[in-house]
């Protein structure tokens, strides 16, 4: 086979195990606010309670074949499930392609998967779960004294910052107005990709998502004109933020005075 071939095979791969791992992700998101454990037991349609077969769990395949239908009561599939298992492919994918064959993937892979989950859990919860940030955190440090992928006090001036400037943040924003405008959670997950991306990405990982959230803000307030505040979780703007941050950061394209 021709090296071109190989190394598309190996991205298909990559994005094969992405699939199945968003797949997990699915049954975290959906278990973990009930309070179930992801680990045991088989997953069960949320309308009829019948036991989802295995064949009918397999990623995207599934849900395409079933049309996002229940096989037992024709109930409809949320269509996170997809989503879920769509942009997990495609970020693993994505992370071949940018660190092919790395050991940093080590670091990152479960660093993308955390974001997806708690986009997610954020989106459909508002709620950034201490039991995910805090221990992803602490892998995060640990993968710091490891992995060459940053200076081992760049993560853990990242966490210390990233934890810490935003919890003011907050703090500052429910003093003056009286109101939580940012929860402790969105905090703890900029620790996390504080841990993850070091401290120097901080600034550009806060302003690029601030500007995303003000900007569909806007886009919501503008839509329903009545000006009524509608809460949007600010997790996902921070997760996309740190994704564009590890996949374009060192680009040429991009501005460096951007990030720091
Ligand atoms: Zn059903």
């Amino acid at each position: 086979m021709s090296s071109a071939a190989t190394e598309a095979g190996a991205v298909l791969l990559a994005g094969l195990v992405g699939l199945a791992v968003g797949s997990f992700l699915n049954v975290v998101i959906t278990r973990l606010p009930r309070g179930e454990s992801p680990l045991q037991g088989r997953s069960r349609c949320p309308q009829c309670d019948t036991p989802i077969r295995w064949r009918d769990t397999l990623p995207l395949v599934s849900y395409l074949l079933l049309r996002g239908r229940c096989r037992a009561c024709g109930g409809p599939i949320p269509w996170r499930y997809p989503a879920v298992e769509l942009v997990s492919g495609l970020l693993a994918a994505a992370l071949w392609v940018k660190f092919p064959a790395s050991p940093l993937l080590l670091a990152y892979g479960p660093f993308a998967a955390a974001l997806v989950t708690l986009s997610f859990l954020d989106l459909e919860h508002f709620w950034l779960p201490d039991v995910l940030t805090l221990p992803l955190t602490g892998l995060g440090l640990v993968l710091s004294l490891i992995l060459p992928h940053l200076r081992w006090y760049e993560a853990f001036l990242g966490a210390l910052l990233g934890g810490g400037v935003f919890y003011g943040v907050a703090w500052g924003y429910y003093r003056l107005t009286g109101r939580e405008g940012l929860g402790l959670g969105d905090a703890k997950l900029l620790a996390l990709i504080g841990a993850f991306l070091g401290v120097q990405a901080l600034p550009g990982v806060v302003l690029l998502s601030a500007l995303m959230g003000a900007g569909v803000g806007a886009v919501l307030i503008w839509r329903e004109r009545a000006g009524r505040l509608t809460p949007i979780p600010y997790g996902p703007f921070l997760a996309l933020a740190a994704l564009l941050h590890l996949f374009l950061a060192d680009s040429p394209l991009v501005p460096q005075a951007l990030w720091r």
